[in-house]
């Protein structure tokens, strides 16, 4: 049995062999194919990717993602289109467009559920949490990084919250900030449709804030004037939930200091970029970023002056 097992793989392994050429090229040829009528025969991508940290199991959810062009503009506004167009290429990526993630996290720390930012408002973080086994009913706890329309579209479903039995908490400078807009401003506006009308259930936090056990808030001003990131900490390990902090994968990183179109206060974004990100490399500290590419989870490395972001392959397995 055993041998007749050994003749026959080493007949197939030497005919594979020897068909090697053409297979190639046939792959080569199909795969083509299988792109233009559709890769995969339809099958979705993953919208939900967990993790474990210690006793916490952290799970990042894609609510959506687009592609979009005019990058320079967004990502680069005061690098030169030379430099801008060099680290493009030195990643593998076009300097004209890019694809855009929008991705909450769920941390279960064993005894909450906690939802970290809620997506586009388009139903894609329900989807997601399905996917995950969770119910939006389940979610315990809703923390709001910041106020931007991709963060608290999710909040409300059909006028009613989404999340019917959570409590909330975010920044109270970035709420101070919002609630205040006078009527007119896009995001102003949406947070007295989607925020204010929960403010009863809302704890209104400050730098070193604690979320949970384990889960601290880290004020990272500049993309928004209230912006906040949350360091999670379980069984001795560390990973930090830069929200907004770096926006790009790529660009941000390389070179923080380029101006984004969508930093509220661009000094105070670059301070941020510069500090946290500086922190995370100096201490191999993983992060999930809202934007980065899903999973979304990476680690920092220095890279010249700027940084390098490396993702998550099997580090955060067990
Ligand atoms: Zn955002």
């Amino acid at each position: 049995m055993t041998k007749d097992l050994t003749t026959i793989s080493r007949r197939s392994l030497m005919g594979a062999a020897a068909a090697l050429p053409l297979a190639a090229a046939a792959t080569g040829v199909s795969t083509g194919a299988a792109t233009a009528a559709g890769h995969g025969g339809g099958a979705p991508m993953p919208k939900s990717r967990s993790f474990k940290l210690g006793d916490f199991s952290v799970t990042t959810l894609l609510d959506g993602s687009v592609s979009r062009d005019g990058v320079k503009d967004i990502f680069g506004g005061n690098a030169s289109d030379e430099a801008f167009a060099q680290v493009s290429a030195e990643n593998f990526i076009s300097a004209e467009a890019a694809q855009f993630y929008f991705t909450p996290t769920l941390v279960d720390t064993g005894s909450e559920l906690i939802l970290f930012d809620t997506g586009l408002g388009r139903g894609g973080i329900v989807a997601a949490l399905a996917e995950a086994g969770v119910t939006p009913d389940q979610i315990d706890v809703v923390v709001l990084t910041h106020m931007h329309p991709d963060h608290i579209g999710g909040l409300m479903t059909d006028g009613a919250a989404t999340f019917a039995n959570a409590r909330y908490v975010t920044g109270s400078t970035e709420y101070n900030f919002w609630s205040k807009m006078e009527a007119g401003n896009r995001v102003g506006d949406l947070v007295a449709k989607n925020v204010t009308p929960l403010a009863e259930k809302m704890a209104f936090i400050e730098d070193g804030a604690s979320v949970s056990s384990g889960i601290t808030a880290m004020e990272a001003f500049g993309h928004t004037p209230g912006h906040m990131t949350f360091m999670l900490e379980s069984g001795g390990r560390q990973l930090v939930l830069t929200a907004d902090l770096a926006n790009h994968y790529v660009w941000s990183f390389a070179h923080p200091e380029w101006v984004v179109s969508f930093d509220s206060d661009k000094d105070m974004a670059t301070a941020s970029r510069r500090k946290i990100l500086g922190m995370l490399a100096a201490d191999q500290v993983p992060m999930i970023g809202y934007h980065m590419p899903f999973p979304a989870a990476g680690f920092v490395a220095p890279r010249g002056d700027g940084f390098r972001y490396v993702p998550v392959s099997y580090q955060l397995m067990g």
